[in-house]
């Protein structure tokens, strides 16, 4: 029987990441993922079960400490775009990792990274085709479910086979300290510079409030639409009833540090020493680094190669991509500096979410301004007639008139 509550695994929220490591190595099944009031996953123990190996305690590299690649002179860094039009406007940034997933999967290899389950909750999934794998493209601006991920990687490496996991650093120091140095060979370790996430309750929230106010289910979500608004914008598209809607509701939120996990405002990974072979960045500041190099705001990545086999492997897909070097530069990014800072309304946000509902909070503390279905639908006519820059005029011309 589950008995809950038990041993502690962690002293406060701050330093429990949700890697899902300890969960994965204990030998009793005696570790769940349970969430807490505001979304996040975290472990407990069932104490009946548990037979006080300590294992799950020295898994965890986020209190324990992570084992950290070679950083510069080493460490080489490259502005990347890939060189397939279609592929850069399926990807966050230059479509970096379209190129080494498509080396792994030639190469027999299974690919893990963030996808979509139901009611595009995000979670982590596998995908052994480029279709498959298609669907990992993409920011998703939510802490990511691992479920079993971690014993089904740990399954296929001790059969021989080659698996590129992609996630959050957190996740990828801690499926490399769950798997060991025995079996990291055949492991392909990528990880993104990360603001912080937000919990899948939030996620959920901000779907069903549009969901009630757009009338219909969502069919497609995009969360961060580049197509329309360019690749330096943030605003979140859903599509209902086959009509696209945009808003910065959830954007607003992320970008203001407000629903973050606890361990995000204190993440150990917010430095040069990477957890993993290669790590993958929007490259803020390309017009200083490398001038010229991206000019059609359509993406541009910022790639480190981290580690020998990091390294050697981007050299294996310079045929896919165009590139240039660069040094220095990539260190201004703040991801790799310090953490975000927590803000003093955080506690307060999540009090006011359990009291007044999603709605209020996304209302009081960020963009969402409440519209009646006509205007909104009037809206979504204009911009699809009309286009992104005669709708932007038009709403300029109104408030002009309005004021
Ligand atoms: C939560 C989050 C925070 C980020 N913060 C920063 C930042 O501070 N600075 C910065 O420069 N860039 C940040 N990024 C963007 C990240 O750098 C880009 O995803 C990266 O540039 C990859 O671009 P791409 O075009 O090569 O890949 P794409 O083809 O867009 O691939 C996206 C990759 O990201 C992974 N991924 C997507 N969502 C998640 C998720 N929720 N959890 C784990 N893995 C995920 C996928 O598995 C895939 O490997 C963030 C992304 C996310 C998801
Ligand atoms: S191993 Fe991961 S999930 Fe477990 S306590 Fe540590 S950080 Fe939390
Ligand atoms: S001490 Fe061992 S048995 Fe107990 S929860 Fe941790 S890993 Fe499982
Ligand atoms: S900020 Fe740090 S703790 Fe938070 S998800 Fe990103 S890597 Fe993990």
């Amino acid at each position: 029987m589950w008995v809950g509550v038990g041993m502690k695994l962690f002293e406060e929220k701050g330093n429990c990441c949700g890697c899902t490591a300890c969960m994965s190595i204990c030998p009793r099944g005696a570790i769940r993922m349970e969430p807490d009031a505001e979304g996040f996953l975290y472990p407990q123990v069932d104490d009946e079960k548990c037979v006080n190996c300590g294992l799950c305690k020295t898994v965890c590299v986020f209190q324990n400490g992570y084992e950290r690649e070679e950083t510069e002179p080493k460490q080489t860094g490259y502005a990347v775009k890939h060189k397939k039009e279609e592929v850069r406007e399926a990807s966050r940034s230059g479509g970096m990792f379209t190129a080494i997933s498509d080396y792994i999967l030639e190469s027999g290899g299974t690919i893990y990274g963030a996808g979509y389950g139901e009611h595009f909750k995000v979670i982590h999934k596998c995908a052994t085709t480029a279709g498959e794998r298609d669907e990992l493209r993409g920011s998703k601006y939510v802490q990511s479910e691992l479920g079993n991920c971690f014993l089904e990687i740990k399954e296929k490496l001790s059969a021989g086979e080659k698996v590129l996991f992609s996630g959050t650093p957190c996740q990828t120091a801690a499926l490399r300290a769950y798997c060991g140095e025995k079996l990291r060979k055949k492991l392909y370790l990528v990880d993104i510079l990360c603001h912080g996430v937000p919990s899948d309750l939030m996620w959920q929230e901000f779907l069903r409030l549009r969901e009630k106010e757009l009338r219909g289910k969502v069919e497609q979500v995009d969360f961060r639409n580049k197509k329309r608004f360019g690749w330096q914008a943030h605003h979140e598209s859903l599509v209902v009833k086959g009509a696209e809607y945009s808003s910065k509701i959830y954007a607003s939120l992320y970008g203001r540090n407000m629903m973050l996990r606890p361990s995000c405002y204190q993440c150990i990974y917010t430095n040069k020493c990477r957890p993993s072979d290669v790590t993958l960045a929007d490259f803020w500041g390309h017009e200083k680094a490398v001038p010229g190099f991206h000019e059609d705001d359509k993406g541009c990545s910022l790639v480190l190669g981290n580690t020998k086999k990091g390294r050697a492997w981007i050299r294996k897909v310079l045929e896919e991509i165009e590139w240039q070097e660069v040094t220095g530069y990539p260190y201004r990014h703040s991801a790799m500096r310090r953490p975000v800072e927590k803000p003093g309304e955080r506690e307060q946000f999540f009090a006011d979410y359990r009291e007044n509902g999603f709605s209020y909070v996304a209302e009081k503390y960020g963009d969402y301004r409440p519209e009646p279905y006509i205007v909104i639908r009037a809206k979504a006519m204009l911009r699809k007639l009309g286009g992104e820059k005669l709708y932007r005029f038009l709403r300029r011309l109104y408030r002009g008139i309005k004021d």
